[in-house]
């Protein structure tokens, strides 16, 4: 059985459906919202401004043509036909994707692999059918599903990858999404957003009364427990993106074991070290995206580690928890986090 368990960020504000709020007569206080359903989860902007209705369709279109490129489920989507082992020449958005997803798995190690895919639908997180592979199917995926098997290299305009190889953008294609919606929202002059694709949170600017955004997280020992809050922190144009295993799993009906959705390149099982979530704030979506992914597969130690060599070239900051209940920020967000939990400021 697929459990699906969306974090819920908390925003102090209500979305409306597909709206335009008129509030007074001032044109810069337009607000509208939208909530709809793409790339297979839940999703809602909100924004104000002049073109605020206008801006949050294009942002809608947007999102769903880039769910017509990246789907694994669309069989004419670019992602499935390079599935597929046809030679694709590539969009300029499967590209970037591509391309950063190369720096990060080398970055990381290769704790961030989107050449997992085969593994992933084997577990059966696509189909929901559980299945755990016996140790002779694991090491024939793992030593065919890592990006490190891939004759393709960073700004190659095509890609065929070979039998039993495939992609998945799955870590990585919301966070790079809600980049491409600021993008659009600045072009149509908006100063102040919200929005939760999936989770993947983004706050452009200040609310309207010139406050920053309070993005609550989850505690994963009380996932749906508002009052519970893992903590909030406070900001302005930054992305807020959590990975945990609590959000989706598949569940063995015979032993009640969870296996969820995050695996770790180096073994084929779902990660499991000291961690239960992490949180990834930064001024860049697809950054949030993959290094939560990342850094939930490194465990506490790596993700400070890896913190201090990059956080402040890739401008990104951590909040941790780990099984035991501790709770770690990075000393980037000294200040604008807040939690009823003990927390420690870590960092070089
Ligand atoms: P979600 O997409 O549920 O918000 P994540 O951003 O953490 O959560 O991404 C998890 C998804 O990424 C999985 O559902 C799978 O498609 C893919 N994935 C799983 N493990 C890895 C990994 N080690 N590296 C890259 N992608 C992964
Ligand atoms: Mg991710």
């Amino acid at each position: 059985m697929m459990r699906s368990k969306r974090i819920a960020l908390i925003i102090a504000a209500t979305c409306v459906s597909a709206s335009l709020l008129l509030s007074g007569c001032n044109k810069n206080n337009i607000e509208a919202s939208k909530e709809f359903y793409a790339m297979d989860t839940q999703m809602s902007i909100k924004c104000t401004g002049e073109n605020s209705k206008k801006a949050i369709d294009k942002c809608v279109d947007r999102i769903y043509s880039l769910e017509s490129i990246l789907s694994v489920t669309i069989d004419e989507s670019e992602v499935s036909k390079i599935n597929s082992g046809k030679n694709v020449k590539l969009s300029s958005d499967v590209k970037d994707l591509l391309n950063t997803s190369i720096d990060i798995s080398d970055k990381t190690g290769g704790a961030f692999d989107i050449a997992l895919y085969p593994l992933i639908e084997c577990w059966g997180f696509r189909s929901g059918e559980l299945n755990i592979p016996d140790n002779d199917e694991l090491e024939k995926y793992l030593s065919t599903c890592t990006m490190s098997e891939f004759e393709y290299s960073k700004g190659d305009d095509t890609i065929q990858l070979c039998n039993n190889q495939g992609i998945d953008f799955g870590g990585i294609a919301k966070g790079y999404a809600s980049d491409e919606v600021v993008k659009i929202l600045k072009n149509n002059g908006i100063k102040s957003a919200y929005m939760s694709l999936g989770g993947n949170v983004y706050c452009l600017g200040l609310k309207k009364d010139n406050s920053k955004w309070r993005v609550g997280i989850v505690n994963p020992t009380a996932p749906n427990d508002t009052n519970s809050l893992l903590g909030i922190v406070s900001v302005r144009d930054r992305a807020v993106v959590t990975s945990g295993g609590y959000e989706r799993y598949l569940e063995d009906e015979k032993t009640g074991k969870k296996y969820h959705h995050i695996l770790d390149p180096s073994t084929g099982y779902p990660a499991d070290n000291d961690l239960i979530s992490v949180t990834i704030v930064s001024e860049n979506g697809i950054m949030a995206d993959c290094l939560s992914t990342a850094c939930y597969v490194m465990g506490l130690e790596k993700s400070i580690e890896y913190w201090n060599k990059y956080g402040q070239i890739d401008k990104f900051d951590i909040i941790l928890m780990t099984k035991d209940e501790n709770v770690f920020i990075t000393k980037g967000l000294d200040g604008a986090f807040e939690s009823k939990i003990n927390y420690s400021i870590v960092g070089d």
